[in-house]
């Protein structure tokens, strides 16, 4: 494992490229704010625009998909302050015992600033037990939430016509998660080829047992039904200036957000802006550290280096401290809620530890043999 030799992306993130500068992707293709051609994106935006006007068929011009987070607060605002757009927001919720009160109020907060919102909800069996699958069997709970997450946006647009879907940041650009790479840095068609989502082929889920017809909303539509229906999917931060975490949670902020007390000894999501609407993902990073060696800081940090606001030496020191650490106390709220042990929890969660990466030192306790910012 090797670090980008600007941020502290790790060459065992899955899907990223490194430049043979020793960049990684994200760092390569960094332009800064004065750098861009504001010029040109805002020509790529008439168009856009001008797409979704002409094709609109149902009085409704795009699609945001939304948590009520800092992330789709900020974007359904700005869509229809300043792109003039007529958005109809889409809001695939958590079942009643996973969604967090802040979740209920930042999503309220947001749809009170006078939007239409679609809100869905799976049956919570099949989602309790689609999250346990893709735990015990990937590692990842939320793999299972995340096909559901990303497939309730296109089928809403196949099914009203609406050409055009908003999504936040591309994870090419931000994270180097380069299967989603489309045809420029805003083109977001490719959505569904991340590592989790694999393309939106549901066969992980048919072979666990799980019938076609109680995950209809985990079905991504098809490439023929998302061409039949002109859909363009775009992702906003290639369209709008200072779209980060630190901006968008500042902005949220200011217009009724309810975030997180940061407790960066257990949630790396220093800024305590991320993720709001249910508080499982804790679980879910930490099992990502133990397997790829980053967690929730690294993400963080790296764009903050990227963007000139840190130092690399100061992302390291964070990075550091705050990497792997998670909320023991969610641990056993997270086997009560999928219906598993505590020993199976930490069974499973053995099976999956990069041993290259880190040494078990106890039962639940992991030392990592790299040096952050350098490798092994
Ligand atoms: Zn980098």
């Amino acid at each position: 494992m090797r670090y980008c030799t600007n941020c502290l992306n790790v060459s065992s993130r899955p899907n990223i490229a490194f430049a043979k500068s020793g960049l990684c992707y994200p760092c390569e293709n960094y332009q800064s704010e004065s750098e861009i051609n504001w010029g040109e994106r805002k020509q790529k935006l008439q168009e856009i625009i001008q797409f979704a006007k002409s094709n609109n068929q149902s009085g409704y011009d795009c699609i945001v998909g939304v948590s009520g987070g800092k992330d789709s607060t900020r974007q359904a605002l700005h869509i229809k302050e300043h792109f003039g757009l007529k958005p109809l927001l889409v809001s695939m919720n958590y079942p009643p015992d996973q969604i967090s009160q802040r979740g209920v109020d930042n999503l309220s907060n947001l749809i009170a600033k006078g939007f239409d919102c679609i809100n869905i909800s799976c049956s919570p069996v099949t989602w309790k037990n689609a999250m346990r699958h893709a735990f015990i069997h990937y590692g990842n709970w939320a793999k299972a939430t995340e096909f559901a997450l990303f497939a309730s946006v296109p089928r809403v647009a196949v099914g009203y016509q609406i050409p055009l879907i908003w999504w936040g940041e591309s994870a090419a650009s931000s994270l180097g998660e380069m299967g989603v790479l489309g045809s420029y840095a805003g083109d977001g068609n490719r959505l569904k080829y991340s590592n989790t989502l694999g393309g939106g082929n549901v066969d992980w889920l048919t072979a666990g047992g799980f019938e076609i017809k109680n995950i209809l909303q985990y079905i991504y539509p098809s490439d023929k039904d998302m061409a039949r229906a002109k859909i363009k999917i775009v992702f906003m931060d290639y369209f709008m200036k200072d779209f980060s975490a630190y901006a968008n949670g500042n902005y949220a902020a200011l217009r009724g957000l309810s975030v997180r007390k940061a407790n960066p000894y257990l949630d790396p999501d220093y800024f305590g802006t991320s993720m709001l609407d249910e508080d499982f993902i804790n679980i879910n990073m930490y099992v990502r550290y133990l397997k790829f060696g980053f967690g929730r800081a690294s993400d963080i940090v790296n764009i903050e280096i990227r963007s000139g606001r840190m130092s690399r030496d100061e992302g390291i020191d964070l990075v550091e401290r705050f990497d792997g650490n998670y909320d023991p106390s969610l641990v056993e709220k997270f086997c009560s809620f999928i219906d598993i042990s505590l020993d199976e929890f930490w069974r499973v969660v053995d099976g999956y530890i990069n041993r290259e990466l880190f040494e078990k030192v106890g039962p639940g306790k992991y030392q990592p043999k790299f040096k952050v910012g350098i490798g092994i």
